[in-house]
């Protein structure tokens, strides 16, 4: 039997592109695998942000918290100091985006299952962070007032039951933000099987603007912002995906990164990343 769709329920597929199938009922997208936690921890080894996904994650930190500054700022907006107090983060990855909540949180914790980036995140950055899977640790009575997904939810092989445990972690009035593509956005329409975001299996779940509301609906969360965000890219990143993951010349890519214009960045709204801000009921 078909799985079912995490959003509606429904069984009714289509297919979609490259591995991926589609609800007739809701319309959302997904990829139909089923990936054990071991599967997932190898593809997020070290090589996933050291020359694989990203060519070098901890350099392009100063671009990485260009963006997490944007987001920081927009949940600002939400904020209540005297309610929101502890914040935690799921998939932190190298803690980019903890070191600058910490200002703003009396607590800042973070998840992930990304073995070298907790040991960074621990042992460099002296953050509270545990390397596991969500779903499989004891939270104990702990409750969480801010709940940050940034660029993860799509990579989850089961993100409703990841949304179900937290939200019994929340209380009325917390927040929880969340940033992923998104599938019914018209660049991705355009852009259809070249879009950038669609990548099977680091990318398993395709959300719409309206989709991931219904989602969030069934979890207890009413959405109080569903907007598109920009977000800062480095040349470098720019010329590693074309010279490295696109063309396969190396020596280009070796060229360019000679000049020193890798560092520079700049910004990029293509109105195909939603940022969602919902509140617990
Ligand atoms: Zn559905």
């Amino acid at each position: 039997m078909s799985k079912p769709c995490i959003v509606c329920g429904s069984t009714s597929h289509a297919p979609f592109s490259q591995g991926l199938i589609q609800c007739r009922e809701c319309d959302f997208v997904f990829a139909d695998l089923n990936l054990s936690h071991a599967e997932l921890s190898e593809i997020y080894r070290r090589n996933y942000f050291f020359g694989e996904e990203y060519s070098n994650y901890i350099a392009d930190r100063n671009v990485l918290q260009k963006n997490f500054k944007l987001r920081l700022q927009e949940l600002k907006k939400y904020l209540d100091p005297s309610r929101h107090k502890r914040l935690l983060e799921i998939g932190c990855a190298y803690g980019f985006f903890l070191l600058l909540a910490r200002d703003y949180f009396e607590k800042v914790q973070g998840i992930d299952i990304t073995e070298d980036g907790v040991r960074y995140c621990t042992e460099e950055l002296g953050l509270d962070v545990i390397r596991s899977d969500l779903l499989e640790v004891d939270l104990g009575d702990q409750k969480f007032d801010v709940v940050c997904f940034w660029d993860t939810i799509e990579h989850l092989s089961n993100p409703h039951l990841y949304l179900q445990k937290i939200s019994g972690h929340m209380e009325s009035g917390a927040l929880l933000a969340i940033t992923t593509g998104d599938i019914g956005s018209l660049n991705a329409r355009f852009k259809k099987n070249n879009w950038r975001l669609l990548h099977p299996p680091t990318h398993l779940q395709y959300f719409s603007r309206r989709t991931i509301q219904i989602l969030l609906d069934r979890n207890r969360f009413d959405v109080i912002s569903n907007r598109y965000c920009g977000f800062y890219r480095s040349l470098d990143n720019v010329f590693y995906n074309l010279f490295i993951l696109r063309s396969k010349i190396p020596w280009l890519y070796d060229l360019v990164r000679k000049t020193g214009l890798g560092k520079l960045s700049f910004y990029l709204n293509l109105y195909d990343i939603i940022y969602v801000i919902a509140r617990k009921r």
